[in-house]
């Protein structure tokens, strides 16, 4: 997938920069889809997603021209595709600017350059298959690929681990795209392993823990509604406040370190909406950790239970699912050969994820199609982690 998307991504190089002077340099990051743990982030508490089998791809080339262009060929609206800065010098770093789209590679950028003037000018294409803005992390795919195709245009730059890449991305993100996202999407991308899914612990140093889930007849359908309901923002921050409240009302750093016992003790200090947040927040943590101890033992029908009870916490204690997601929910739970369904993201639109046996996979979508025609899907097996991508081995 990511080489073909490479081959597609450098005919668009040689359209835009000329063919006489190929692109040299390309690396990948997918996307992702969390399993299991929403609105846990935020609360330090777990989450497990896994990377899809889409992603993004940035080709290019250094061009010593102290210039850089980034084209990128998603339909990013009215902005242009084409976005051209100075690179950064140890007196001039980047801004944020515009087109905003290009804030997450100039984002990257700034942070692995950190005021030292070491990036150079290059050309690039940007080429991805994740769908912009609509939960799968699209954000976190452009900017971990920026990062592995910086990192290979400045050889002699400081090596970094893993989580530190992850961390890197998620600072571009919140200080160029102004987005304040949490750990996950950028952990995942950068650790992603196909069959694996990744147990993260959003409080530091987040222990990430990569978990077998390579079962070749069950595949993960990911429906997008295509809906996205203008209370989102808000309501996610209230969402944040309300546990936030309910935390410190039963005197815990945060809700992942309360019990359901400590909630029941407490019920009579806490208003009833932190009540319900609460205990979603907390018996959510404990679906992740059961999650993976059914996982372990292959156990695919307990943890399609917990996908389940996940949507209808969300759905009646959290209150973030939309009568969308709760229609595609409940269609896919009709089919014999799936064994869990629920809502991912943050809520309000957005997508579903569904565990389906193989050989179901096509009626759970024509099923969902019946009752919802506007659904689009996407399906995958947990995929791969950012890479290099070799391009003399393409055979372009
Ligand atoms: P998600 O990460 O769930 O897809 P976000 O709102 O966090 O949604 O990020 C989407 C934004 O990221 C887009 O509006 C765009 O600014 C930027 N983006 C992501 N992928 C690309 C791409 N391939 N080309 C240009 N911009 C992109
Ligand atoms: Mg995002």
């Amino acid at each position: 997938m990511a080489e073909d998307l490479c081959k597609e991504a450098l005919k668009r190089f040689a359209a835009q920069f000329g063919g006489d002077k190929p692109a040299n340099i390309a690396a990948f990051a997918p996307g992702r889809v969390n399993l299991i743990g929403e609105h846990t982030d935020y609360n330090d508490g777990f989450v497990f997603p896994m990377a899809i089998e889409y992603g993004t791809v940035i080709v290019g080339l250094r061009n010593d021209t102290g210039k850089c262009a980034v084209l990128t060929c998603a339909d990013v609206g009215d902005e242009p595709n084409l976005a051209e800065f100075d690179a950064p010098k140890d007196d001039k770093p980047l801004e944020p600017g515009e087109p905003k789209w290009a804030n997450y590679v100039k984002g990257v950028i700034d942070q692995f350059d950190n005021g030292k003037g070491i990036v150079p000018g290059f050309n690039a294409v940007v080429m991805s298959n994740v769908p912009l803005g609509s939960g799968l992390s699209s954000s976190a795919s452009l900017e971990v690929a920026t990062l592995f195709f910086i990192e290979q245009l400045c050889p002699d730059a400081e090596e970094r681990t893993e989580s530190e890449r992850a961390l890197l991305c998620q600072q571009a993100e919140h200080k160029f795209a102004g987005v304040k996202c949490g750990i996950m999407d950028q952990f995942i991308s950068v650790m992603g392993k196909a069959g694996q899914g990744l147990l993260l612990d959003c409080r530091p140093p987040y222990s990430p823990r990569l978990i077998k889930l390579d079962n070749p007849n069950v595949v993960f359908l990911i429906c997008n509604t295509k809906v996205r309901h203008e209370l989102a923002s808000g309501e996610y921050n209230k969402r944040r406040e309300t546990c936030k409240a309910a935390a410190e009302k039963m005197a815990k750093p945060s809700l992942r370190d309360a019990s359901i016992h400590d909630l029941e003790m407490k019920k009579s200090v806490l208003a009833p909406d932190e009540y319900c947040r609460a205990r979603h927040v907390i018996t959510e943590g404990n679906r992740v950790i059961v999650s993976i101890q059914s996982i372990q033992v292959g156990d695919y029908k307990k943890f399609g239970q917990l996908m389940k009870q996940s949507h209808t916490s969300l759905k009646d204690d959290y209150q973030v699912s939309c009568a969308e997601l709760d229609k595609v929910v409940e269609l896919a739970l009709q089919i014999q050969g799936v064994y869990g369904s629920r809502m991912t993201g943050g809520g309000f639109g957005g997508c579903s994820v569904t565990l389906v046996e193989k050989s179901f996979l096509q009626r759970t979508m024509d099923k969902i199609l019946s009752g919802y025609p506007n659904a689009e899907f996407f399906v995958s097996s947990p995929g791969d982690g950012a890479k290099v991508i070799d391009l003399t081995t393409l055979g372009v």
